[in-house]
């Protein structure tokens, strides 16, 4: 037996001005052989599938993948670029394979499209034809409807926010698949979706009452007889989609199974909606500053201050307070600013600089932070992630520079990294601990590390593109007529 793996990640901010291009993808494009290679090993979807194949000994073909983290729509150049490859890929071993796995985001749109992740999906079915399994892998982020689901035979989500499980994610999904081949026993896929969005900051999974219903999704298949796998999907509410929103998929082996197990979660999201947005955890710019400040002079562990909004890891509105106030000692990893990094390295490490960094991605982030300080790093940076989310993976941050100013250290990236783990102290010789407060951009992932490390974590909301206020959004495609928080109707 043998099958075709291919993928394409993006977790996209419509709202960001400057488009995902295709270069963007190809700084971490594979493909062919190295597709199956460049994944063994790592906790990737990609990873689960080449993990699961071996062990079952079947044989894998890779044709491409290729993805760009979070970022803003891809452009449709892009898209069609990788959706052609993909679809050409699998054309030319059609006749050798006996199945096809795909890892997909969910999340994705592009300038014109807002279910991209389904049109690949769809563009594969015809490539294969109606009787070859498709079995995808997709982020926990992921916003799916009926659509996706016209195409492809079963779909598998991470569980977790941190996302610790993609792995595994990776191996759910082809374990069904194998089981399906070795079986002939077709599964059966269903959705529900609850109305029901929430900002990014409240999909971790470690927050009740999400803890629970995840909990529950993974307890389900034990219980219930013929049901194998169900996924809760938070959706990500900062995709301008008609399908933004959370989701419940179940795979069973007969259609009213899974259907009831995916309505039965549905409710309980929509039961627990205002629970779920959690507005009261929320601060403002300065409240969240002065909270630190106070607070870091006593505590025993770094005060985390979380710039939640910021997409693009380039935001300044928390850094240029803390530099008006004086802070004595912060650290502000991973800022990403191109121009910055290379003015700094080039003035080389031990200068004195006086640099411009920041706050350029579109008008809500901040404008650019002046940072008089020292040069403490300056060099080219890669390194494999430590940390649990994405342990293994590569990470090329290109030209980059730590600079020292008045005891605020700022890291500097060519390219946009989110600091999820201590990675982004270690690689430069420095201690998160030793530092009163931290300045982090992650929504969720940094949870795994971090929730433990600091005294407590600050959520502040800036005005950048990713707000914890989703009515402030300028949505075009997401039905706000029929979506909480928008319109807040309970269904029976
Ligand atoms: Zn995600």
């Amino acid at each position: 037996m043998h099958v075709a793996i291919a993928g394409l990640m993006l977790e996209s901010v419509s709202f960001l001005p400057d488009p995902t291009t295709l270069a963007d993808f190809q700084r971490e494009e594979l493909s062919g052989q190295a597709v199956i290679d460049g994944h063994r090993g790592t906790n990737r979807i990609i990873g689960g599938f080449v993990e699961v194949c071996e062990a079952e000994g079947i044989g894998m073909t890779g044709i491409v993948s290729a993805g760009a983290g979070a970022a803003a729509s891809a452009t449709d150049e892009a898209f069609d670029h990788y959706c052609t490859r993909i679809c050409d890929g699998i054309a030319a071993i059609k006749d050798r394979i006996d199945g096809v796995l795909l890892s997909l985001h969910g999340a994705m749109t592009t300038v014109t499209r807002t279910d991209p992740d389904a049109d690949i999906v769809r563009e594969v079915r015809k490539v294969v034809g109606p009787d070859m399994p498709i079995v995808v892998g997709l982020d926990y982020h992921g916003n799916l409807d009926e659509e996706i689901l016209r195409h492809a035979d079963a779909l598998f989500g991470y569980h977790y926010s941190p996302h610790t499980d993609m792995g595994e994610t990776g191996a759910r999904a082809a374990r069904c698949l194998v089981r399906w081949l070795k079986t002939g026993k077709k599964p059966v896929t269903a959705i529900a979706r609850p109305e029901v969005m929430v900002p990014s900051i409240f999909s971790a999974t470690n927050l009740e009452p999400l803890a629970g219903l995840v909990r529950e999704s993974i307890a389900m298949p034990s219980t219930v007889p013929g049901l194998h796998d169900v996924t809760i999907f938070a959706g990500f509410s900062y995709a301008d989609a008609p399908n933004t929103g959370f989701s419940v998929v179940a795979v069973a082996d007969d259609k009213a199974t899974a259907q009831q197990a995916a309505d039965d979660l549905s409710l309980k999201i929509n039961y627990e909606r205002h629970q779920l947005y959690k507005r009261n955890l929320v601060m403002g710019l300065k409240q969240g500053v002065d909270e630190a400040l106070r607070r870091s002079n006593s505590a025993r562990k770094p005060i985390l201050l979380l710039e939640h909004a910021d997409r693009l890891n380039d935001s300044t509105h928390i850094l240029k307070e803390l530099i008006r106030r004086g802070a004595p000692k912060a650290a502000v990893p991973f800022l990403w600013d191109p121009k910055a990094a290379a003015e700094a390295v080039a003035a080389g490490k031990g200068a004195t600089v006086s640099i411009d960094a920041g706050g350029f991605s579109s008008d809500r982030a901040g404008g650019p932070a002046r940072l008089n300080g020292k040069v403490l790093f300056a060099g080219d940076l890669t390194y494999r992630t430590t940390g649990p989310v994405g342990r293994g993976a590569e990470q090329r941050l290109g030209p980059t520079a730590l600079i020292d100013a008045n005891g605020i250290l700022v890291s500097i990236t060519t390219r946009p990294i989110t600091a999820i783990d201590t990675d982004c102290f270690t690689q430069f010789g420095l201690k998160a601990e030793d530092f009163p407060i931290i300045v982090l951009r992650s929504k969720t992932h940094f949870r795994a590390v971090y929730q433990p490390l600091a005294e407590d974590i600050l959520i502040v909301d800036t005005p950048d593109w990713g707000p914890a206020d989703l009515t402030t959004l300028p949505y075009r495609h997401v039905p706000t007529d029929r979506v909480y928080p928008f319109v807040d109707r309970g269904r029976p």
